[in-house]
């Protein structure tokens, strides 16, 4: 994941080493080709997942108390263990036990954080448990042959997202990360303010790694899209077609093409927007 004022090496070389422990863990604790189950490894663990009404304090939390951790998640807000909220939840706070630095913190004395899943927050540490939990779901044996097989578009991914039982954002980033195709993915707060970009490794070798300053101020095509995606009750997909140059800068100063550029909104979390070079 790429924002506008962190993108280092050291930070993607960490996040893959995350997605490669997630794989592994879910290999040898659910190994086969359905769906993960969190709640299995976490009983594999002997981490107690607890439910309850925490009064919107968090999605979920990972705390370790009188020697033992322990898992909550809110199911007021997220609802019960089978949606995919709750899984996601879940997996997220899996990260934090099996991310040493994450876990060693906890047992150290220091105050556990309620978490925000989902690829909502900014906070480092919450990226790199969303990573581990997007891999733990999705693990790469599983997913990448299904990524290749379809066509770079928001309405298969979103069908993934329900054969493996996760969240539409969280696959769309998965499926980029995955680097089939070259493509991106947008979150746009509420307020019309990019969030965060994540770019496929494939786009990443054309074009610089951030988007233009100021991309949304003048990109009416794009704005007429979230417009109508947030005016859309149904959740529906706006899209058409966008000059690659609106959103990025190519490496070699000269090149610019058009990318098929995908809207959706996501209600309170703002509107996710899918860009690819193919339609
Ligand atoms: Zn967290």
């Amino acid at each position: 994941m790429t924002r506008p004022k962190m993108n280092s090496e050291r930070a993607s070389h960490r996040l893959a080493e995350i997605s490669a422990l997630a794989d592994e863990v879910a290999e040898e604790i659910c190994p086969g080709t359905g769906r993960v189950d969190p709640f299995e490894i976490a009983a594999h663990l002997s981490i107690p997942v607890l439910a309850g009404n925490y009064r919107n304090a968090f999605d979920g939390l990972l705390e370790f108390r009188g020697g033992e951790f322990y898992i909550y998640y809110d199911a007021e807000r997220l609802g019960g263990p089978d949606n995919s909220r709750v899984r996601f939840t879940v997996a997220h706070e899996l990260g934090h036990w099996y991310i040493d630095e994450h876990r060693e913190c906890l047992k150290q004395g220091v105050k556990p954080h309620g978490s925000w899943t989902g690829f909502v927050s900014d906070n480092a540490v919450e990226r790199e448990a969303d990573c581990f939990a997007a891999h733990l779901l999705m693990p790469r044996s599983r997913f990448s042959p299904k990524a290749c097989a379809i066509g770079p578009n928001l309405k298969e991914i979103f069908e993934l997202a329900q054969e493996f039982d996760v969240s539409r954002t969280s696959c769309v980033v998965r499926y980029v990360n995955s680097n089939v195709y070259a493509c991106a993915v947008v979150l746009v707060s509420p307020e019309n303010r990019i969030s965060w970009i994540c770019t496929s490794k494939i786009l990443a070798d054309r074009v610089y790694p951030t988007v233009r300053p100021g991309v949304l101020d003048n990109a009416t095509g794009t704005l007429g899209r979230i417009a109508r995606a947030n005016a859309d009750p149904d959740f529906g997909i706006h899209d058409g077609p966008v000059d690659a140059s609106t959103w990025f800068r190519y490496a070699d100063g000269s090149r610019d093409e058009e990318l098929f550029e995908e809207v959706v909104s996501l209600g309170r979390f703002g509107t996710l927007i899918f860009l690819s070079t193919e339609e």
